[in-house]
């Protein structure tokens, strides 16, 4: 073998080494590099969807599912006679936990800030309409008489208990997914996740140390149709609208959100609201209360909360609130920005 071989065959060897180290490199950090895992499950009446990425993502996403199927059966659910809020409608009231209090005490405070346009004690008169299953328009005379058994200014809540009418039927159908976007986010935190979104429904949570696109849904069209973009960091995105659960009758059109003085679905000339907040019950509750306050008043109340605003009405005007001014693009030329 010349010189020549034996440099050829040092050069080998060391290129060898070097493709090994390459390799080891390659297999050692994608073991360590965060790993991404989405997951569809369904929970609160709706389909909930995680995209996890970090360390454990598998696991942490499992956990998840866990947290927000069982907060709805024990803790929020109607319909799961066993739920703390079902044992709750049966007596009356009864004794409550700390979060039950927050949640109770927050939504309160919506309701008084909104001036009942939000009320949660309206389970009877929602479940009247029937638009958990067979939904029509109900008998006047029933109307009347259940909405004489609503009314938020009846709840006495005091530090681990609360106390309301027996025909009460207290209702977080309209922040039970805020509240489990809450839940999930005091997970994650004591996981190491490096970023996560997870919707719950219309309920948004978005997580990690970065701009988030976010769609706001075309009231017209289908689920995957967007009138507009929003560019925001991290939050909880919460939109209510009239398309989202309704039903039609004699010609008419009649959807989920009700105003509590009339029992029946609101009418503000708004088709859809999305209220940005860093608190999820917040946002949740928020669009609810401004789709039934209308475009005006409602921007009034978010922004008494801090939270930031996009509404929808009937003539496909969009308003928004002046922190998201920078941060909204309209993708839909049917659509056009408040003057
Ligand atoms: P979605 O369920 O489509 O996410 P919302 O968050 O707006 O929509 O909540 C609507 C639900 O809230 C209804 O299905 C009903 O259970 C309840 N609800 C209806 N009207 C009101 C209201 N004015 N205040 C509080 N809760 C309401
Ligand atoms: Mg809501």
């Amino acid at each position: 073998m010349g010189k020549g071989g034996l440099v050829s065959a040092k050069k080998k060897i060391a290129m060898l080494a070097a493709l090994s180290v390459a390799v080891i490199t390659v297999i050692v950090s994608a073991f360590f590099m965060p790993r991404t895992t989405e997951k569809n499950f369904f929970a609160m009446n709706t389909v909930c969807n995680v995209k996890i990425t970090g360390k454990d993502s598998k696991t942490v996403a499992q956990e998840l599912e866990k947290t927000v199927v069982g907060l709805d059966e024990n803790v929020l659910s109607r319909q799961n006679e066993n739920s703390i809020t079902a044992r709750l409608n049966l007596n009356g009231g009864g004794e409550i936990d700390e979060k039950l209090n927050e949640y109770f005490s927050v939504l309160l405070d919506v309701c008084q800030k909104s001036g009942g346009s939000f009320d949660f004690t309206l389970g009877k008169v929602s479940d009247l309409w029937g638009f958990g299953g067979e939904a029509a328009v109900p008998n006047p005379y029933a109307l009347y008489n259940e909405l004489g058994h609503t009314g938020y200014e009846n709840i006495a809540l005091s530090a681990n208990s609360v106390t309301f009418e027996d025909e009460f039927a207290v209702d977080f159908g309209a922040a039970g997914k805020g509240i489990a976007l809450d839940s999930i986010r005091e997970n994650l935190g004591k996981s190491e996740t490096k970023e996560a979104v997870v919707s719950v429904g219309g309920s948004i949570l978005l997580y990690g140390d970065k701009d988030f696109s976010v769609g706001i849904r075309n009231p017209e069209g289908n689920a995957g149709s967007y009138v507009a973009i929003l560019n925001i960091p991290e939050g909880c995105v919460s939109t209510s609208g009239s398309y989202e659960r309704f039903f039609e009758q004699d010609g008419k059109q009649y959807h989920h959100i009700i105003d509590p003085e009339t029992g029946y679905p609101a009418k503000s000339g708004v088709v859809s609201v999305t209220v940005v907040s860093q608190s999820g019950i917040l946002s949740d509750a928020l669009s609810t209360a401004c789709f039934v306050l209308g475009t005006e008043k409602g921007m009034v109340l978010a922004k008494e909360y801090g939270c930031e605003t996009v509404f929808i009405d009937e003539n496909k005007t969009v308003y928004v609130s002046d922190g998201l001014r920078d941060r909204i693009e309209i993708t839909d030329k049917a659509y056009t920005f408040s003057e």
